[in-house]
């Protein structure tokens, strides 16, 4: 991608309605842009960091054997009446009427819809353990939205629901799910205690949330910082001068961001909507279900909020919008021509590159704007660097650069594929 081509305009300073460091950098950088009260649009460099996110957790969910589907978010009334939630939502739900007075909820869960989905599909035991994942936007009529994606009122979510013939089944189905989110936070550059909780609206059995210890959370948790062992503050009932139980260190408490939680639901919705199925000894059950979520954009704000600098954000590597930032220095004609064939040979090796090939910005204002945007490798080329046949490689974690020989340039950043 060329810069002088991206739908990009960074500004020098954070809009004042932005308090948090996430939501500055992103809004900063170009990333996103707020149309309403809790409500973002995502341009085409956040929009890119998105894709990665959903990448890492599509590819995490499809490890665990969940077959991924995309479900409705316009949602009738009758699905809600069945398990008498279309009034007890909290937050309650966007509720609108069709043109035929029909009334309709805009999703922001699914447990409904995706057992009536399953309801001709499961009849036997052999039909189960089934375990089915999206990627869609949940809408949340929350009373106040702070904190740029932390929340917001539409955003996207990764929701995956399990249905299973026995509790044995599916205690250990839930087991691969915990491991699936410790790999995803992981991999997004960030440490997420697994915490105990109790299960909201769902369920009075405790339940985990992945909880990230910042100053901005809007979750009170309490932690040891020697073993990780973690509670929700809300929901257990635990003395912040309590001894932790596993190793015997002080626990601390501390800010948390929620960044995906898990839910034991029993047979609570197969019971509603009369989904069962026959078991080997012939006899009738329910399915035990399971559901598990994950905040897309919430976890991008995290990420950020744990990547960054003074100078900007630093993405890992895996949810970086690219690879490199290639820079070219000066609006020379050799540079520009050198430039563009180490571009395009970059492109052909599937190496994700953005090229900075604007002519009307200083080396300054093009420097501020790479550690801004936060892409892993800064290369640079100059006169300076052509005389030698080579480019300049920063880090954009580390202060050190080091030149390579253009011819190496593949060689480099191949091991990045
Ligand atoms: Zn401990």
């Amino acid at each position: 991608m060329k810069q002088s081509q991206l739908l990009y305009k960074s500004l020098k300073d954070a809009p004042k309605e932005a308090d948090i460091v996430s939501h500055k950098l992103l809004l900063r950088g170009d990333f996103v842009s707020q149309l309403a009260s809790g409500i973002y649009s995502f341009l085409p460099l956040g929009f890119m960091v998105l894709k990665k996110i959903e990448g890492i957790i599509r590819y995490e969910m499809t490890k665990i054997g969940a077959q991924e589907v995309f479900l409705p978010a316009l949602q009738p009334k009758s699905i809600w009446e069945k398990t008498n939630r279309w009034d007890k939502m909290d937050p309650p739900l966007f509720k609108l009427k069709d043109r035929h007075q029909k009334e309709f909820a805009l999703g922001s869960t699914h447990e409904e819809v995706v057992t009536s989905l399953v309801l001709s599909r499961i009849q036997s035991y052999k039909d189960l353990p089934l375990a089915l994942f999206q990627i869609q936007d949940k809408f949340r009529n929350e009373m106040r939205f702070t904190g740029g994606l932390l929340r917001t009122r539409e955003f996207l979510m990764k929701d995956l629901y399990s249905f299973h013939k026995d509790k044995d089944e599916f205690d250990s189905f839930f087991d691969r799910v915990i491991k699936s989110y410790e790999n995803i936070f992981k991999r997004c550059g960030i440490n997420a205690l697994k915490s105990e909780a109790s299960g909201g609206v769902f369920t009075s059995e405790t339940t985990y949330e992945f909880q990230a210890v910042s100053e901005v959370g809007e979750d009170r948790i309490i932690y040891c910082p020697k073993c990780n062992w973690a509670a929700n503050l809300e929901v257990v009932k635990v003395k912040t001068d309590n001894k932790c139980q596993k190793c015997g260190s002080r626990l601390v408490p501390a800010n948390s961001i929620e960044l995906g939680h898990t839910f034991r639901l029993g047979t609570k919705y197969s019971k509603f909507f009369d989904l069962t199925f026959i078991d080997k000894d012939g006899t009738k059950k329910n399915p035990i279900m399971g559901c598990y979520g994950i905040g897309l954009g919430r976890l991008m704000a995290a990420i950020v909020e744990f990547n960054n600098d003074k100078k900007g954000i630093i993405w890992p590597k895996e949810t970086a919008p690219f690879m490199i930032h290639f820079i070219q220095l000066e609006n020379d004609r050799k540079v520009k021509a050198y430039a563009e064939k180490i571009y395009n040979g970059l492109i052909k090796g599937k190496i994700e590159v953005l090229y900075d090939d604007r002519d009307d910005k200083t080396i300054g204002e093009k420097f501020a704007e790479a550690d801004l945007i936060g892409i892993p490798y800064r290369v640079l080329i100059s006169k300076k660097t052509l005389a030698k046949d080579s480019v300049e490689v920063k880090k954009r974690d580390k202060d050190n650069v080091k030149l390579i020989k253009i011819k190496d340039i593949y060689k480099e950043f191949e091991k990045s594929l």
